[in-house]
């Protein structure tokens, strides 16, 4: 599932390449998990003039309003002015005056959708709850630390709700939590001011690196037809049950924890 960094890669991958580009064709495939919300022709003449991201939201400002698009679980998305034929997996073509972006979705739980503005309830419906971002100042040390005294809930379900901090997903929110030496069990509200500090730290670090090491895979990706990059994360925990912690060698745990598995060290993260 691509989580906050693989979006933001996206994201970078095409805007600027993509701004100030026309819309001169949209060909719609098969549904997506939600529907365009407009008529296509209400889309075409239209300026794309940037590209934001909002947790794993792709935010397409148009002249008028812009376009969300999501990548679900199973989405990627490829901008060229030499993409071949839609096969049966790409579900939205937008054809513009300076190439064609496309998004290829095998399991269409992503989805492009149209809003007149951020404040329109279509946009506030799926960007109104989101926490604040793990990559801007707005997210600061003493206000997460805040948030966390007043939550009962283990801090690592916490994290993916999403309501915290945006975009931290199972992978993210793993390693962040060892990086922090913090056990993924341990009660939010438990975790004293320094060890927030540590865990804020970390998240922004996990996640920048991933974006890092992305924006070099993805240069290949933004080129090639509608393949996903791929994040060559050195995972110090993620998906490694059983095998040794890469600092003290002991074997690391996985538990899960709201459906969702969940990777430790027993010795270096503490309750
Ligand atoms: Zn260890």
């Amino acid at each position: 599932m691509p989580e906050l960094p693989e979006v933001e890669v996206t994201r970078l991958s095409f805007a600027e390449r993509i701004a100030g580009a026309r819309i001169d064709a949209v060909l719609v495939g098969k549904p997506l998990r939600w529907p365009l919300g407009c008529e296509v022709r209400n889309l075409l003449g239209q300026r794309v003039l940037a590209v934001r991201r909002r947790g794993k939201y792709l935010l397409l400002d148009l002249s008028e309003g812009l376009l969300l698009m999501h990548l679900g679980m199973s989405g990627s998305v490829s901008f060229g002015d030499t993409l071949p034929a839609a096969g049966k997996h790409d579900h939205f073509d937008m054809v513009t005056s300076l190439g064609t972006l496309r998004l290829h979705d095998p399991r269409r739980f992503g989805a492009v959708v149209y809003a007149s503005g951020e404040d329109d309830p279509v946009a506030q419906k799926l960007l109104g709850r989101l926490g604040v971002e793990p990559l801007s100042e707005a997210f600061d040390a003493l206000g997460f630390h805040q948030l966390l005294k007043g939550r009962k809930t283990a801090i690592k379900p916490l994290l993916l709700g999403g309501q915290a901090v945006v975009g931290v997903g199972n992978i993210y929110a793993s390693e962040a939590l060892f990086l922090a030496g913090i056990r993924p069990t341990t009660k939010a509200s438990l975790i004293s001011k320094p060890r927030a500090a540590r865990l804020h730290r970390a998240i922004q670090d996990v996640l920048a690196n991933a974006v890092a090491k992305g924006g070099s895979t993805l240069r290949d990706f933004s080129n090639a037809a509608g393949e996903a990059g791929h994040f060559q994360l050195e995972a110090m925990v993620y998906d490694r049950a059983g095998l040794p912690c890469r600092v003290c060698a002991a074997p690391i745990k996985s538990i899960r924890q709201g459906q969702r598995s969940t990777f430790y060290c027993a010795t270096c993260q503490k309750p």
